[in-house]
């Protein structure tokens, strides 16, 4: 799968030393600059070539219809899509009449470098136009994790051989054509001309675009600014169209002169404001950009960081190019929820357009159990998120015929915008791995005060909805019927396990936490009879197993499903959705992703060892992989089980999902919950990290090729580090003073740590494996240690 690396090994840059315009699409996702609210693709300063171009505001989408051949009851009737939204990252340049464009001419060098402490993109280039001018252009662009509204970008060109006129336009774009969309369905649709104009400005140097959607009735403004520097004799002019606005600074430059000039531009979106306030807003915000300009905004972008990497880094020693792709997978899924401020994390962040800008349980089960322990501020915010779609997931339920609330499978808004039900609205679990976000969240960080705004209300609903779609058979048995797991090969099941042991803790969760807050459960109208009808659910919840084989079974009767014939299945055919009828999928063993697996993880303490290692010899041997959302947690539970080598391919195949575009599909946006589930699988995995009724513990072993494993994480406001060798782990805490306390169990034994008293301990010696794990023909993960 791994084909020719196209980013040197680095520890902290991504370098692109050569443009390879066939690479130039998956460049653009991997290269992509966001912060939770603005996020911009690495597309060329000049526009062309490109892959995508893509500009993104959190939230801010376009409605599409959503046609099905049969109506049925319940169907989502509209879509929603994230939309390409006003460019201001366009900056063209003429040298004497001729435009820098790298298909033309002749192209010396080009490096483009993504700068993981920094939080910059630079781009260096020489380039003779068709008419022998060489010049040379440097180019750094940012979007401000601090002004969240800002995207700033420092443009330098200079001629080499001989002076030249070179003419700088730098522009906000509205409505560009966009490239048509690929043949895979899950491919976000490209909506045509989706900003209407509403008012443009042009002042000298800069300007301003406010446009809104048609449909989904959002406004946005965009504007720009910029400041010249430039030798000599110079003209700066701004001309505007209602889609475009233009600033062009022309001047004539002698060999060791510079023009250089920083564009800054603001974003601003509303559903509700006026124009006046959407404009006023983007014109305060650029006001603040100016007030730091850009050494302010570099310097500032760099101490944001600086506070991030201090307590989320991760050091991997031995294995040099998983360490550079999980500094990458952490740089990401800071870029996808930092400032997202009680917006969605959709599963490709603000990269790209694929899935149509969709948030799935992507978000609750793999980014925010990163950014829980790193960022949880953030992780907190997506809750509120959630939260303020309550009434949606209210009515969904309604509408369904249940209690309590359905959130949506997938979705910008809130509404459910998946228009196939047995890989939509059939996953229900969503529900519960939004409480199971909560739990995680409240437990790790002792926020009382989010718990009783936002949190036990999303444990209430989210409860009642599986009292309502559950049912006791006359055994007293509690079964969930009729949904879909993780797996989506396997849909629409009776007890799928995953499923049932996640409502299990929801319900516990959610009684659990109306005791501890009795006035706020009250004002829910949870009474004891409500609360004790979740315990006697969650203690009789019904786990399928088969004793013939020694397996639990990841759905009622899975286990007797005919094999699916893996030998005989090309490589081609992966992946399977796109090649085989669902129908058969569905009837047989194939496991699209970690269902059961991931079920060993987050409910590790519902299995006993010897169960965990005889079910993931099973499911192993049945897993595809399709999803990029499988890697990680199977790495986890290879490396509890004992096969510590497997659990370090797996994470390599997890944090180098798009840095060597293993799926294919980088071009559409980052993976981000592959590479927030590479921390997962290194933090978990090889960290043997779990939270299980609110005690942390750590199971730390290493594969052979790293030799050394450092991660941090908070832990109720304690800074907890856990440095891994060969044979010893050390645990200290950061911060906290002599007062503060830590117990954690190391291997099944309880220690405490103090920050005065760091507990060094051994690893004990490598635990026997279970049966012989084989993944399906031709599915197995690349391997990270080649003689072994
Ligand atoms: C996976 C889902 C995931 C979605 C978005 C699908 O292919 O099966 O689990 O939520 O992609 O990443």
């Amino acid at each position: 799968m791994i084909r020719e690396r196209a980013y040197p090994v680095d520890p902290w840059h991504i370098r692109e030393t050569r443009l390879d315009l066939d690479l130039l699409a998956q460049s653009e996702s991997v290269f992509a600059l966001a912060n939770g609210h603005v996020g911009i693709r690495g597309n060329l300063d000049e526009g062309e070539p490109h892959g995508l171009p893509g500009t993104y505001l959190n939230s801010f989408y376009e409605l599409r219809p959503l046609p099905y051949a049969e109506a049925g009851y319940g169907f989502p009737e509209s879509g929603q899509t994230m939309i390409n939204v006003t460019n201001a990252k366009l900056m063209r340049l003429l040298v004497d009449d001729e435009p820098f464009d790298v298909r033309y001419g002749e192209l010396r060098s080009h490096e483009r470098t993504l700068d993981l402490r920094a939080g910059t993109l630079e781009r260096t280039a020489e380039w003779v136009s068709p008419s022998g001018q060489a010049i040379r252009i440097r180019t750094v662009r940012l979007v401000s994790f601090t002004q969240r509204a800002v995207v700033a970008i420092l443009y330098e060109v200079e001629p080499l051989n001989r002076s030249a006129r070179l003419i700088l336009q730098s522009e906000l774009v509205a409505n560009e054509q966009l490239p048509p969309t690929s043949k895979d369905p899950r491919v976000a649709a490209v909506l045509d001309h989706p900003l209407q104009a509403e008012e443009m400005l042009e002042q000298r140097t800069g300007g301003l675009l406010v446009h809104r959607t048609k449909a989904s009735d959002l406004r946005m403004a965009a504007a720009m600014e910029h400041l010249v520097e430039a030798p000599g004799k110079h003209a700066i002019t701004t001309e505007g169209h209602p889609d475009w606005l233009r600033t062009t600074v022309a001047g004539k430059l002698d060999p060791g002169q510079k023009l250089r000039v920083v564009k800054l531009a603001a974003y601003g979106w509303s559903s509700h404001r006026s124009l006046p306030a959407v404009r006023d807003q983007v014109g305060g915000a650029l006001a603040s950009a100016r007030l730091d300009g850009w050494e302010g905004l570099l310097e500032a972008q760099r101490e944001f960081l600086d506070e991030f990497w201090d307590h989320s880094d991760v050091v991997v020693e031995g294995d040099p190019e998983v360490q550079q792709a999980v500094r990458f997978g952490l740089f990401h899924t800071l870029q996808a929820g930092a400032r997202a401020e009680q917006r969605p994390i959709g599963s490709k962040g603000l990269t790209g357009p694929g899935y149509d800008g969709h948030t799935f349980w992507d978000a609750e089960m793999f980014v925010l159990p990163a950014l829980t322990y790193t960022q949880p501020g953030a992780a907190a915010d997506v809750l509120r998120w959630r939260h303020s779609t309550l009434d949606l997931a209210r009515e969904r339920a309604q509408t369904l015929g249940l209690q309590g609330a359905a959130f949506p499978w997938r979705t910008i808004r809130g509404q459910e915008c998946s228009a196939y039900w047995p890989a939509g609205t059939a996953g229900f679990h969503i529900g519960a791995d939004i409480a199971d976000a909560v739990r995680r969240y409240v437990q790790a960080t002792g926020d009382v005060e989010f718990e009783r705004e936002i949190g036990l209300e999303l444990l209430v609903e989210t409860a009642r909805l599986w009292r309502s779609l559950g049912h006791h058979d006359r055994h007293g048995r509690f079964h969930i019927d009729g949904v879909t797991g993780p797996d989506e090969y396997t849909a629409v099941v009776d007890d799928n396990i995953y499923t049932n042991l996640m409502a299990q803790l929801n319900m516990l969760a959610a009684a659990e936490s109306a005791t501890r807050h009795p006035d706020v459960a009250r004002r829910l109208g949870v009474d004891d009879e409500e609360a004790a009808s979740w315990r006697d659910a969650a203690a009789a919840v019904h786990i399928p197993y088969d004793r013939e084989l020694g397996v639990h079974q990841q759905s009622q009767g899975f286990t007797r499903l005919q094999e699916w014939d893996f030998e005989n299945t090309p490589p081609e055919a992966y992946p399977l959705l796109l090649n085989y009828p669902y129908f058969d999928l569905y009837r047989k063993q194939v496991v699209k992703q970690a269902d059961l697996v991931m079920a060993m993880y987050v409910r590790g303490d519902a299995f006993t060892p010897d169960e965990k290692a005889r079910n993931f010899a099973y499911y192993d041997a049945r897993t595809v992989r399709d999803s990029s959302l499988s890697a990680c947690i199977q790495a986890v539970i290879a490396a509890e089980v004992g096969f510590l080598e497997l659990a370090h391919d797996y994470l390599g195949e997890a944090a180098l999902m798009d840095l060597h575009d293993l799926h294919q599909n980088a071009r559409d946006g980052v993976h981000v919950a592959s590479l927030a589930g590479s921390w997962i699988a290194l933090v978990a995995g090889l960290g043997g990290m779990r939270d299980y009724n609110g005690q942390l513990s750590f199971a730390p072993r290493l594969p052979s090729r790293i030799n050394r494993l450092e991660f941090s994480l908070l832990w109720r406001g304690l800074r907890v580090r856990v440095s891994v060798t060969d044979d010893e782990v050390t645990y200290s805490l950061r911060n906290g003073g002599g007062s503060a306390r830590l117990q954690l169990v190391h291997h099944g034994k309880e220690i405490e740590v103090t920050q005065v008293k760091p507990v060094t301990m051994p690893i004990p010696s490598a635990m026997p494996t279970g049966p012989a794990t084989e993944q399906p023909a031709g599915r197995a993960p690349v391997r990270r240690a080649p003689n072994l």
